[in-house]
């Protein structure tokens, strides 16, 4: 699908757009409403993705969601570092952002003009 507002190419169930960043809840022609899934980001990781994943999951800053899991790994009573390793191995991993499309090489025009 292509991102409203950038309108470059992301796949189909992103959250949010790889390159502007901008939330993705418009329903692609001929579904009736994307599901939403929990994945772990490709794009916004630190160890493997999982605080991203959340974050995007949510609508969050996954600095936030950094900040509140450290703290609780802190924090004896949750034992944040194994929910951290679990949700490494359950969740799933979001597929890479989709490359750029390449800018056209700069060519010089035969009529530009010439700098001496
Ligand atoms: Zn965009």
């Amino acid at each position: 699908m292509n991102c409203p507002n950038c309108r470059r190419d992301i796949a189909d169930y992103s959250n949010f757009c790889y390159f502007c960043g901008t939330r993705q809840n418009v329903a692609p022609a001929g579904c009736a409403q994307v599901q939403k899934r929990l994945l772990r980001s490709a794009v916004d990781s630190k160890i493997a993705g999982v605080c991203g994943g959340i974050a995007e999951y949510f609508g969050v800053d996954s600095t936030i969601v950094r900040l509140l899991w450290i703290v609780a790994a802190i924090c004896p009573p949750f034992p944040a570092v194994i929910a951290y390793l679990v949700g490494w191995i359950i969740i799933p991993l979001a597929p890479p952002p989709v490359a750029a499309p390449p800018q056209p090489a700069h060519t010089e025009a035969p009529n530009s003009a010439q700098t001496a």
